[in-house]
């Protein structure tokens, strides 16, 4: 596939606004990229705001600064040797349930992060919902782990790829959501070592991207996401019956809103998938939750126009927070997860 480079020269107006119109249409891309081309051609572009590395590490450090709440921790370094952050809130009390949410582990799986940041933004924020969460739950935010990726800077040529800026692939190559059991790569290594060994959380979502062309089931209706919990054989039913819940929790949470449509993810059962993996070897109750499009791909039709990232972004925003308010008042527990029995799974349009 030709590469299709797009105008640049906007970069300034993405670090300084939080959106910016393109009147004429044009495809923009600043630093952090394009995401077209799945857009009408012809139609205004609202660009929502896309943290690079270097402008996520300053959100994460002045939020730091501000908030009393955050604790801001670097657990380790990628290949390229940048810092891993991890976002902390709440008491670590252990009566507590602990969380983690983990974003991006795909490089070009950028709104994932967007969201995480908005939900770090919001819990340095005063108010009772936020004081009743920290109270009662103990919070990890695992923002962009695949923080090379992300940022193009790969040992390997993205010539093929859309625009050539994000890579679900590490430095090296691997793909970091295989890579659960050996743990081969710093940035798993440190996952696992420094976060889900430390901390011990009882739940983690992890979220991803997946086409634009997802349907639910045979509806042809497009989803804007996917939701599966861990399906290895060897997990726990409790645990695997508690990760339903959370996806019940989202599910509601998601389906109840006008753009929410969500099917069931037809995601394999390899415990190499931190989906699976965790569940097996922690005990950890894990959802999966795919968003619709990616910001670059060498496929075309996985590739989606900046216009939609206002509500994918408060798709990641709106389940997180649901989560939270969920495990802060116990209502997990209660949670109805029979909506898993008739979820239609994934289909795809055009394939
Ligand atoms: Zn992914």
């Amino acid at each position: 596939m030709k590469k299709k480079i797009l105008t640049v020269a906007v970069t300034g107006a993405l670090l300084t606004s939080g959106s910016f119109l393109a009147g004429n249409g044009t495809i923009l891309a600043g630093e952090n990229g394009p995401n077209g081309p799945n857009y009408g051609g012809n139609e205004t572009i609202k660009n929502e705001r896309l943290h690079s590395y270097e402008e996520m590490v300053s959100f994460l450090e002045k939020a730091d600064k501000r908030s009393e709440a955050l604790e801001l921790e670097v657990y380790g370094q990628s290949v390229q040797d940048r810092d891993l952050y991890l976002a902390k809130f709440g008491t670590m009390n252990e009566d507590n349930p602990t969380i983690l949410f983990l974003t991006q582990q795909h490089g070009n799986e950028t709104l994932t992060t967007e969201g995480a940041l908005q939900l770090i933004k919001y819990l340095t924020s005063n108010g009772k919902n936020v004081e009743e969460i920290i109270n009662n739950v103990n919070v990890l935010i695992a923002p962009r782990l695949n923080v090379d990726g992300a940022e193009g800077d790969v040992k390997f040529s993205l010539e093929d790829y859309v625009s050539g800026t994000h890579t679900r692939y590490n430095a090296n190559g691997v793909d970091l959501n295989r890579d659960h059991v050996d743990r081969k790569q710093p940035e798993t290594k440190a996952l696992h070592q420094e976060v889900l060994q430390k901390y011990h959380p009882d739940y983690m979502i992890d979220l991803h991207h997946q086409g634009t062309q997802t349907t639910l089931g045979d509806t042809g209706e497009l989803v804007s996401g996917s939701l599966l919990y861990p399906t290895n054989d060897n997990v726990d039913p409790e645990v695997r019956e508690q990760s339903k819940k959370l996806g019940a929790v989202v599910y509601n949470a998601i389906d109840s809103k006008g753009y929410g449509l969500l099917s069931k993810y037809p995601g394999g059962s390899a415990p190499t998938i931190s989906r699976n993996g965790l569940a097996v070897e922690y005990g950890i109750s894990t959802l999966l939750l795919e968003m619709r499009g990616m910001a670059d791909h060498y496929r075309e039709d996985y590739v989606l126009g900046q216009k939609s990232n206002g509500y994918l972004i408060q798709q990641a925003v709106t389940a997180m927070k649901a989560t939270l308010n969920a495990l802060a008042d116990g209502s997990i527990d209660s949670a109805d997860t029979s909506f898993w029995e008739t979820l239609p799974e994934s289909n795809y349009e055009g394939e």
